[in-house]
């Protein structure tokens, strides 16, 4: 197995099997069978540089999943840095119950000048997850507030991943081991999703049948992420907004994988024109420094929860972090610097490399059934020759092997580098990913 792009780790003996130990002793680690995490080789980060971690042995990894999406920019970006020490100064926190924070005003402001969303008021809290549980509890009382009865139902869609939280695990779909809590989810209106070309007209279809009953639709603009990136018409995604907005049913956009430049536009909804009532970010907004996520609602829906101080009207919600001032000092930063430093015009040119570069050499591999792309966000599908393989795992143990940090989705490998990610970087990305591809089909041809 090659070195390359390790970096200095040869001569230093590993540590890090005392960090896993110790890891695995007390860290009980998300979507993750512990009875086996530390036999399969997890590394271990101390710091990192740009788009590389470096782990406890000080071997360097290209962070090629952007630590699970959220890295936009890089790692210690110095603006980002200063952003965040110069908050220090002023204040860590304070709360947005019933009190102001000057940044977190601030951010409000720059994100109200970029959200595709009409006359936007932003909720804010920490997680992706609680972005859409606000969400769907802003959407159930916009319909009480006005008196208007029987509105309690949600459209989403097959292949939806909407986050952990229980109402937000209920509008998304089973999957990745979730069944188990089936039993707790609410029921939704469940249409097919973008791997069903006429899922559109069949989500429009439903919504025709039950708009007397739905408070909201709920999808994923353009990219349905975690199913493995399974990529939509941004017409299709238009006319399901449009069919929200005549048949006057709420539509909630989770831009909690797609926002802040992911598939080549600031939004994702911005592909198809939609204008979402409800908007939900996360994973990005902080440039992937900071845990925060915000719900962004607009003019028309606000305006159902005004009424007299302490009455029913009233949005009975409120994260303790929600609006945090480190975060949002961060998360103001970023916006400038995206916009500063044309982070979209680096997306478009890599994402076209990237797209090239798949063609060519992965595409037509052996070991791949089809590439799916969306500006900088690639599920490499593989097609292992009998199910139990996991060559997903092995793929991206191979990758790693070679300092090229992926994680995949079952079989599918997710490519989502930084939006930073420079021309190099990608051609390192293609060159792991292709070894660890022959790696897997000449062990298979082994094994046969
Ligand atoms: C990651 C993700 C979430 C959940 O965000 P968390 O911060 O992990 O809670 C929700 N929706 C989508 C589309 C996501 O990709």
């Amino acid at each position: 197995m090659t070195d390359q792009g390790t970096g200095a780790g040869g001569a230093t003996p590993p540590t890090s099997d005392g960090w896993v130990a110790r890891d695995a002793a007390v860290v009980w680690h998300g979507f993750t069978q512990m009875a086996a995490y530390a036999g399969s080789a997890p590394i271990v980060v101390d710091r990192a540089e740009g788009r590389e971690l470096i782990d406890v042995d000080g071997k360097r990894y290209l962070d090629a999943i952007s630590s699970l999406w959220v890295t936009t920019l890089g790692h210690r970006v110095p603006e980002l840095d200063a952003a965040l020490r110069s908050q220090l100064d002023k204040v860590a926190h304070s709360t947005l119950l019933g009190n102001g924070s000057r940044v977190a005003i601030e951010l409000a402001e720059a994100l109200a000048g970029v959200v595709p969303v009409d006359a936007p008021h932003i909720v804010f809290a920490s997680d992706g997850a609680a972005a859409v549980e606000q969400a769907v509890k802003i959407a159930f009382q916009y319909w009480t507030n006005q008196g208007i009865e029987g509105r309690h139902g949600y459209l989403a869609l097959g292949n939806a991943y909407h986050g952990d939280t229980v109402g937000s695990l209920s509008v998304g779909d089973g999957g990745f081991g979730t069944d188990v809590f089936d039993p707790m989810r609410f029921p939704v209106i469940r249409t097919p999703g973008y791997d069903d070309p006429g899922w559109a007209s069949k989500a429009i279809a439903a919504i025709e049948r039950h708009a007397d009953e739905l408070a909201a639709v709920v999808l994923e603009p353009l990219v349905q992420g975690a199913s493995g990136i399974l990529v939509a018409e941004p017409d299709d995604v238009a006319a399901v907004g449009s069919a929200c907005r005549r048949l006057g049913v709420l539509l909630v956009a989770d831009e909690v994988a797609t926002g802040f430049g992911r598939t080549g536009r600031l939004f994702a909804s911005e592909w198809s024109g939609l204008r979402p009532d409800i908007l939900c970010l996360g994973k990005g907004l902080t440039g992937g420094y900071l845990p925060m996520s915000a719900t962004v609602v607009a003019g028309a829906v606000f305006a159902a929860f005004l009424g007299e101080d302490l009455g029913p009207k009233t949005f009975y919600h409120g994260h303790s972090y929600g609006g945090n001032a480190l975060a949002a000092a961060v998360a103001l930063e970023h916006l400038r610097l995206l916009q500063a430093w044309d982070v979209l015009d680096n997306v478009e040119a890599r994402a076209g490399q990237l797209a090239d570069l798949l063609a060519g050499r992965v595409a037509g591999h052996p070991a791949v059934r089809v590439v799916r792309q969306q500006g900088l966000m690639v599920g490499v599908e593989l097609a292992p020759p009998r199910p139990g393989l996991r060559w997903g795992r092995r793929v991206c143990a191979g990758s790693v092997a070679r300092g090229v940090l992926l994680r995949p989705l079952g079989d599918v490998v997710v490519i989502m580098p930084p939006l930073t990610v420079t021309d190099g970087e990608v051609i390192r990305i293609v060159d792991a990913l292709t070894a660890a591809l022959d790696d897997v089909v000449t062990e298979s041809g082994d094994l046969t």
